[in-house]
């Protein structure tokens, strides 16, 4: 059953096993915040999930969105057996699950015929990327296989420990954060069998590369290699085993994890490339190029006495050398020189020291991310659907899962955080388009008075960073290209003389020409629609112009690692246009991944994070109110109840019900809504209880219905 905006369609018996039927309630609250009597509290709120909590039931409604607090511990509910439970049966029949709202979506595609999409949201923590493994999981398990694509199931499942040990790190929050945003489509054939997948990747957060807090890691595949790779791999690497003798793993000083065996998960990430269907040969070019940004990393530079800047670490150079198979003084050239063209003549200019250390790690960052992108475009093509299934004329549907970076707000917020945080505006955006739109428009059709819910519409942030010319990432791209001397601070003073005054926008100057001594000068402050982040300028324009010097791309894309070559082109080092800036390119995929998502049915999970010490039991009341507020909960609530709970066609209303009420058995002749009135004063229902639409009955509570529901039983 989807009971959101949707036809509401319950088969069989509604069974009410919700163990929030009324007696449980005391201990273990309402399985459906709808049912909550206090619905305007948000301390009936957070007490209703802090009780459901201590009982272990980690999941609650809010009408068809469903909400999920990390417990932080392995419960026992994801078996086969639970999945089995979950097959074929509604909401109500049964307590809250994710596989619960796996199902529901893969139903909604198979009857409705129409492509659906999962969002899960939530900070970082929350769980949202172990939600996102278990719909997979749900689907490779229990539905059919196509003879076709016989292993696609273990494949999509394999897509995870790659990606994750590639593009997840250990930080503050999280000791297996994903720092990149992933939008997953899988699709399924017309009997249901999942046929292919495609992978979107979002901004990888390649300043890990180079750089990690103290107590956070670079990504986890650095670690894995050095644990678990074979002696004699590390010897063809040039690797030894401690992580601490690398520049870019020591800065955080977080060589080991508590929670995993970096050594296991080797092993798992190598069987993962194997199923997924990589060579060993490219396995082989994968580990050089990894080894290679270590042996970057420990590149070091001298200056001598006129300034110039020369490599100590010969030794690196020729690592380097062999493991990439680029020609080793060109390298050591580029990583020292720079390479401009004026007036149509070519001019090698020395680098100074900072410049050449910057010049090192834009590589090491670009080498990375590059080769992350190339690993989600070959998962991709092992996932690829089939042209003869695509053409085979009995078409497939498509369920979406988003798992993307939850709003942020750190001690330090920089680049990285604005992109975050604009694009959850824009999810929130979706949200409101999406769900408040369709729940009116349906009112609107079926002519059923509705009472608007008064909600923040976001539009106005997502315009002051996005709009053309005026916006933000506008502001910081025109920053980037002015010729002469721009730096963070000339970008930030641009900002004030543009947007100064706009509501969501502060800085430390007044517009009575005084100073808000409470923010620093490098500083703007956004008035999100979640709270708001002060950003501190440093590092934007380097951030958004992510430059590697041309004669480095030369040397890259010549070398003889093919995965290398095809990351670099040739085109590339050639082309004097300037491709577009980090912060444009991310607008632009986000518009497109608006545009994917808006075709699509939407289910939402929000993740809720119960503690910041990655506890079991702990359920820290401050940090849950924080995200229930920004998840926009309680106005998710105020919407789902000033609507209508359920709603049914007047046919199927009466042909379930009919045996309640004399006049309508065995059969009503009349006009069906007239019949499912008669039907309705006999059961009692009272005004507030529910509206007669065109075609729908509409019921405002689940009670009633369960009631209803209740005397089919006795
Ligand atoms: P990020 O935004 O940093 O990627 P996230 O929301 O994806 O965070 P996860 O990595 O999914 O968070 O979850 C963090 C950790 O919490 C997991 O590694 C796991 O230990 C625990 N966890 C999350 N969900 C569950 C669950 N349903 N059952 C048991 N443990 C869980
Ligand atoms: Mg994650």
């Amino acid at each position: 059953m989807r009971y959101q905006g949707r036809e509401v369609d319950i088969e069989g018996r509604v069974r009410l096993v919700m163990e929030s039927a009324l007696t449980a309630r005391d201990r273990v609250g309402v399985q459906d915040f709808v049912l909550l009597e206090n619905y305007n509290s948000e301390v009936a709120f957070i007490e209703n999930l802090r009780r459901r909590f201590g009982e272990n039931l980690i999941y609650t409604y809010i009408g068809s969105v469903l909400v999920s607090v990390n417990p932080y511990k392995e419960l026992e509910i994801y078996s086969k057996q639970q999945m089995e439970r979950y097959r074929g049966v509604s909401f109500y029949e049964i307590s809250p699950h994710i596989y619960a709202l796996s199902d529901n979506t893969y139903r909604a595609m198979r009857t409705e015929r129409k492509d659906q999409c999962i969002l899960i949201s939530g900070e970082s923590g929350a769980g949202k990327t172990e939600a996102s493994k278990k719909i997979l999981l749900y689907y490779a398990v229990t539905c059919p296989t196509n003879d076709q694509m016989p292993a696609l199931g273990e494949r999509l499942l394999q897509s995870n420990p790659v990606l994750e040990a590639f593009g997840n790190a250990k930080t503050f929050r999280n000791d297996n954060s994903s720092r990149f945003g992933k939008y997953m489509d899988v699709q399924f054939d017309f009997r249901g069998a999942p046929v292919g997948g495609h992978i979107l990747n979002y901004l990888l957060e390649k300043s890990r590369v180079i750089h990690q807090n103290h107590g956070e890691r670079n990504f986890h595949i650095f670690y894995q290699l050095l644990d678990g790779g074979e002696d004699d791999l590390l010897t063809t690497l040039g690797l030894e085993r401690n992580p601490q003798s690398y520049q870019y793993l020591v800065k955080g000083n977080c060589p080991r994890l508590s929670s995993v065996s970096d050594k296991n998960n080797w092993k798992v990430v190598m069987k993962a490339l194997s199923v997924i269907g990589f060579t060993e040969e490219e396995v082989q070019k994968l580990l050089n190029i990894i080894a290679s940004v270590l042996h970057l990393g420990n590149t070091q530079f001298g200056e001598g006495e006129e300034g110039e800047t020369y490599i100590t670490t010969e030794t690196k150079i020729t690592s380097l050398t062999k493991l990439l198979g680029v020609d080793g003084s060109a390298l050591g050239e580029a990583l020292t020189h720079k390479k401009l063209t004026a007036k149509g003549e070519e001019m090698i200019t020395p680098l100074s020291f900072e410049q050449a250390v910057s010049a090192r790690d834009a590589l090491a960052k670009a080498m990375y991310g590059r080769t992350f992108t190339w690993l989600v475009e070959k998962i991709n093509q092992s996932l690829a659907l089939k042209e003869e299934i695509y053409h085979s004329g009995k078409g497939c549907s498509v369920i979406g899962l988003l798992d993307i970076y939850g709003f942020e707000v750190l001690q330090h917020n920089s680049f990285e955080q604005f992109c975050i945080n604009y694009c959850n505006e824009k999810l929130q955006q979706l949200f409101i388009e999406l769900t408040l739109r369709s729940e009116q428009e349906e009112y609107e059709t079926e002519g059923i008075a509705w009472e608007t819910v008064q909600y923040f519409d976001n539009k106005i942030i997502c315009d002051l960073i996005e709009e053309k010319h005026k916006g933000i990432i506008s502001i910081l791209d025109e920053e980037c290209l002015r010729p002469g001397e721009t730096c963070d601070v000339s970008f930030l003073e641009k900002l004030e003389d543009t947007l100064g005054g706009h509501p969501h926008f502060v800085t430390h100057k007044l517009a009575n020409g005084k100073t808000r001594r409470v923010m620093s000068r490098e500083e703007f402050r956004l008035l999100h629609y979640a709270g708001e982040v002060n950003y501190n300028v440093n590092g934007f324009l380097d951030k958004n112009n992510d430059l590697l010097n041309r004669n480095l791309k030369e040397v890259m894309c010549q070398s003889d690692n093919q995965i290398l070559s095809h990351c670099f082109r040739k085109e590339e080092a050639i082309d004097q246009k300037r491709p577009e800036m980090a912060a444009t390119q991310f607008k632009n995929s986000l518009t497109k991944l608006m545009e994917i998502l808006m075709s699509k049915e939407p289910s939402y999970v929000r993740c809720i994070k119960p503690n910041d010490a990655k506890q079991p039991g702990r359920f820290d009341e401050v940090l849950v109110r924080h995200q229930v507020k920004y998840l926009g909960l309680m106005e998710n609530l105020r919407v789902r109840r000033a609507g209508f709970a359920y709603r049914r066609r007047f046919e199927a209303f009466l042909q379930r019900y009919k045996p309640l009420c004399p006049e309508t058995w065995p059969n009503w002749h009349g006009r069906l809504s007239d019949g499912v009135s008669t039907l309705v004063n006999h059961l009692g229902y009272k005004a507030e209880e529910y509206k007669l639409g065109r075609s729908k009955i509409f019921i405002r509570f689940p009670k009633t219905l369960f009631n209803t529901e209740d005397a089919l039983e006795a």
